[in-house]
């Protein structure tokens, strides 16, 4: 029996082909296109609104029209000039990995429906947990669809284990520079607003240890029950690293939970500068990476990892009828176990063939490039005059602000200019480079995680960034 949606041997091969090609096309000629892209709703709209066709039409017209529409619509994330949020400048062979893995559509919840796509979760969740320091036997972990379901896969297993079900006292403590990500993720599981401690920063943007030890110290008087710590290891605006080895003794003495959201700088471990900046992150008790980020993995990937892995299958399990006759021995790992998805993607396997293909010491290389980067951005604007690092480099992140010298202009007029320089190379759409704030200061803000991003890209973005500085300066004295 033939199914409706079947094509021909041959139509499949050409429509394959055509789409690699197409997907080769794009990583080769990647510079020869803006990474900015901008459209209103009503544009897309006029494009794409019409009603769900009740007939079908020709394959190669369908994606003849994606490219032409979709494609183009959207920031290119790989793209050397994409300096702002995280980029996502992914690898090739984890592309085909990806569509092999979509292409098998295998199953990736239980032992028993696919005993290597589990095996290779087990193994490649072995290398992080080394690469980490966290005990390989005991430690376990598990591959999500990115940092933000990591954080909220992590608090769900720390309630759990330090609360059991009464968590009504229960108090968790974060620092303002800690990812939304975080506290949604308290929202979803049903934290009240009062059960919320968000910790000031001190003036390089990392967790303020008294005032997080005064906060403990008086929830304990009120009788309030302090269960968890989140610290940050690389925040997104500056890459900040918390001091780990301070918020663990506290975690230790107080026996809190640690959980460390690395989703932006953990990947930095491959590297040994980064190695030395994130000291102490071997002593959490839950880690959030985000293979999508800074291990070069296409969307979606994250990554959770535990010092024990029965904490995620005390809090996961649930055993339906239906589920009965798939239970294998303990060593066979059913990752529905270790997480709130049943049906779930193999995303093991990108991260194992990329891993396989290129070696971890590809992978270093590229991290300690993109560190030096910034590094060698932050002493290029220090030696022009028209600059000023507000943030300094730290795990390839950099923020910065243009303030000629000798102009005097105030912070008002300053948080403009940086806007404005901003808009307007967005608006050229040769760069991205968006601001954020930085103890109430308008900054530019790059993220150097790409490793084919060169100090040419940036010095030309920053060339940019000069004469829109002078030009709006100009319009000024007018
Ligand atoms: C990006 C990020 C997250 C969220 O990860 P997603 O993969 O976008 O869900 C969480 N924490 C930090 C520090 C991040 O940089």
């Amino acid at each position: 029996m033939k199914s409706p949606f079947d094509l021909s041997i041959e139509e499949m091969k050409s429509y394959g082909y055509k789409i690699v090609d197409l997907i080769v096309a794009h990583y080769s000629e990647v510079e020869n296109k803006k990474p900015v892209s901008k459209a209103s709703r009503e544009e897309m709209d006029t494009i794409f609104l019409q009603e769900a066709p009740e007939n079908g039409m020709p394959a190669d017209e369908v994606l003849d029209f994606v490219m032409d529409n979709v494609m183009p619509n959207s920031n290119i994330s790989t793209h050397p000039k994409a300096f702002s949020f995280v980029p996502g400048p992914s690898n090739f062979i984890s592309t085909m990995a990806d569509s092999l893995a979509t292409g098998f559509n295998i199953f990736s919840g239980g032992w028993i429906v696919s005993p290597s796509a589990a095996e290779l979760e087990i193994v490649t969740m072995n290398w992080l947990l080394k690469m980490f320091n966290f005990p390989v036997t005991k430690g376990g972990g598990i591959f999500t669809s990115g940092g933000s379901m990591a954080n909220l896969t992590a608090l769900v297993t720390a309630r759990r284990i330090k609360c059991g079900s009464d968590f009504s006292k229960a108090v968790i403590y974060l620092s303002d520079q800690a990812h939304s990500s975080n506290i949604k993720a308290i929202r979803v599981i049903g934290f009240k607003e009062e059960q919320v401690r968000i910790i000031p920063t001190d003036l390089e943007f990392r967790f303020s240890i008294n005032k997080l030890k005064n906060e403990i110290a008086k929830d304990k008087l009120e009788g309030k029950l302090p269960f968890c710590i989140i610290a940050t290891a690389g925040t997104t605006n500056t890459g900040t690293v918390d001091p780990l080895d301070a918020i663990a003794d506290i975690c230790e003495k107080e026996n809190l939970w640690f959980h460390i959201d690395g989703a932006y700088g953990g990947a930095a471990i491959l590297s040994k500068k980064g190695s030395r900046t994130l000291r102490g992150i071997e002593r959490a008790d839950s880690l959030t990476v985000d293979p999508h980020k800074w291990f070069f993995q296409p969307y979606e990937i994250g990554c959770l990892l535990v010092k024990d892995a029965s904490w995620l299958s005390n809090t996961f399990s649930e055993k339906p009828e239906y589920l009965r006759d798939i239970e294998g021995n303990e060593s066979e790992i059913n990752f529905y176990d270790y997480g709130i998805q049943l049906t779930r993607r193999f995303r093991a396997l990108k991260f194992y063939m990329s891993i396989k293909t290129y070696g971890l010491k590809t992978f270093k290389k590229a991290i300690s490039y993109n560190i030096d980067l910034a590094e060698e951005t932050e002493d290029f604007l220090r030696k022009s005059k028209n600059w000023e690092i507000v943030s300094p480099a730290t795990l390839a992140i950099i923020n910065f602000r243009y303030n000629p010298l000798g102009l005097n202009l105030s912070e008002k007029e300053l948080d403009t200019l940086n806007q404005q320089i901003s808009a307007k190379v967005v608006a050229s759409k040769e760069a991205l480079l968006v601001t954020t704030v930085l103890q109430n200061q308008i900054v530019i803000r790059m993220c150097l995680i790409n490793p084919k991003t060169t100090i040419n890209h940036i010095k030309e973005t920053l060339e940019q960034c000069n004469s829109f500085g002078k030009e709006i300066l100009k319009e000024w004295k007018k």
